[in-house]
């Protein structure tokens, strides 16, 4: 980060490119509009010209080959000489959120301090509030886009370069399983299921199927959000647990897009074979059962009759399957 020609050091700046300093806590950026290639000297300015509570007009003159270094104008300030370990601590903390690190930044900012060695001073300059617009800047350059469309989050989600954004919390599995369907026919789905949930799906017998409205995102735009859950019985604990199997955004709510939907989990669940289906009164997501899996018990739910119960019966199983979003 920091390199010596002659007296003069040389640092990487953030933004204004070389920064040149003589190790004595004053610091400066090359004037540019002096510089001129047959001067073998080049104007530097304080730093600190810009700054909006003390501007300082410090100068010096530096040889282009850095053998000679002289200030030229008194600085308006004292010497900050907890500068450099203050960069030094700036660019760990960036790099630590760049590699990847999930934790939150007031966490990140306490481990990089505290572990790196920085000094008291060095780490009281660089709070949460001063640092969290870098690194959540630093963060964003490891995430895609926010999609728009179902197919846009499946290319984005489909690219390894965005692999990180769907490992579960251990990170030893990916909530991320496929997309299927035919987006310009309306039946595209995202399906999120780890293999752990593959493996748990694929052993159930009785399986719980329900839509959810209030979960599904803004962007993308989606018809809705399909879980599907079982009830896990543990034989260690003889515990029983709920378990939700998969999560699948759908772009519609039509049968077609339902059948696309189970064919494609049926396909990747080799020996998914549920005898008893729990849905709501939703005829398309039954009639797609129905298709699907022949053989199967499929009954509906008594509270979901209860909340449709009130409404006309074209209202409940005609109108609301043919949105496409
Ligand atoms: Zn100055």
């Amino acid at each position: 980060m920091q390199w010596r020609v002659g007296v003069v050091y040389f640092l990487q700046g953030q933004r204004d490119g070389v920064i040149y300093h003589q190790n004595d806590g004053y610091f400066y950026h090359k004037h540019h509009d002096l510089d001129r290639p047959d001067n073998p000297f080049i104007t530097l300015r304080c730093i600190k010209r810009k700054s909006l509570t003390s501007p300082c007009w410090g100068l010096a003159v530096m040889s282009r080959d850095g053998s000679h270094f002289e200030c030229t104008r008194h600085h308006t300030h004292p010497p900050d000489v907890w500068n450099i370990e203050e960069r030094f601590l700036r660019q760990s903390l960036i790099n630590a959120v760049s590699s990847g690190d999930p934790q939150p930044f007031s966490v990140i900012i306490r481990n990089v301090g505290m572990r790196g060695g920085f000094s008291f001073e060095a780490r009281s300059r660089l709070t949460l509030a001063r640092m969290r617009t870098a690194l959540t800047d630093e963060r964003m350059r490891l995430l895609p886009p926010i999609p728009n469309t179902l197919f846009e989050l499946a290319t984005y989600l489909n690219d390894p370069l965005f692999a990180n954004v769907t490992p579960t919390i251990d990170n030893t599995d990916n909530i991320f399983a496929g997309a299927c369907g035919d987006f310009g026919a309306g039946t595209f789905s995202v399906v999120f299921m780890s293999r752990r949930q593959a493996t748990h799906l694929a052993n159930a017998i009785v399986i719980f199927a329900d839509g959810t409205f209030k979960k599904k995102p803004k962007k993308p735009r989606c018809g809705q959000m399909f879980v599907i859950s079982y009830v896990w019985y543990n034989e260690q604990t003889t515990c029983k647990h709920i378990v939700t199997c998969a999560r699948i955004l759908m772009q519609c709510r039509t049968t077609e897009a339902y059948i696309e939907l189970l064919q494609y989990l049926r396909a990747i669940l080799p020996g998914w074979n549920p005898q008893t289906i729990m849905a709501d009164h939703e005829l398309a997501q039954v009639h797609a059962w129905m298709h699907v899996f022949p053989n199967a018990n499929i009954t509906t739910c008594l509270f979901h009759f209860e909340v449709v119960s009130h409404l006309p019966v074209s209202a409940v199983y005609s109108t609301a399957d043919k949105i496409v979003y």
